[in-house]
């Protein structure tokens, strides 16, 4: 999503847009290499306005997406969506030490443009990404797989004998055994 910076003008900028993940390319990459598939085009809706020396961009942005439960293994679709606010400054030409860019980096909240144009793909990705769940759960109280049978405790009990203390704690024991 580009927005021209000639299109804001004293009254706030008002753009929604669906995008293809194709467009997005760290998020294709991800799907490519089966962490996540996406179901939807990535969906923004956004406000833009000139403010001092920058222009302040926030929204929200929105995406479906299927996951595999890191407890039970099931594939499980859940959206995702993130609000934010992005102040963006025009980007002084030849004055890119690495010193700025890490700064940048640091903080999420300010960003640079050159020319006439706010690209938001990087911060747009950022954006999805940050929401993506590390461990993804298909729901919080997922009871996950048998220590024993590597059955879905979902499902109903398997009948194994388990300790008491359950999972977590088996499963820890069967790692140390393994050690
Ligand atoms: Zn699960
Ligand atoms: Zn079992």
């Amino acid at each position: 999503m580009k927005i021209r910076i000639d299109d804001i003008k004293d009254k706030p900028l008002l753009v929604s847009a669906e995008e293809e993940i194709a467009g997005y390319p760290v998020l294709s990459r991800m799907q490519e290499e089966g962490d996540c598939t996406f179901l939807s085009p990535v969906k923004l809706q956004l406000t833009a306005s000139r403010e001092y020396d920058h222009f302040r961009v926030s929204g929200s942005v929105e995406v479906a997406v299927r996951m595999d439960c890191s407890r039970c293994l099931g594939e499980f679709e859940t959206g995702v969506r993130s609000a934010f606010t992005i102040f963006y400054s025009r980007q002084a030409a030849g004055l890119l030490d690495e010193d700025e860019v890490e700064l940048a980096e640091q903080d999420l909240v300010t960003a640079s443009f050159t020319g006439d144009e706010i690209d938001l793909l990087t911060e747009m990705q950022e954006q999805v990404i940050m929401e993506l769940p590390i461990k993804p759960l298909c729901r919080e109280e997922c009871m996950g797989l048998c220590s024993r049978c590597g059955a879905d405790l979902n499902q109903g009990d398997c009948g194994c004998q388990r300790d008491s203390t359950g999972f977590s704690f088996s499963a820890l024991k069967d790692f140390k055994a393994v050690k």
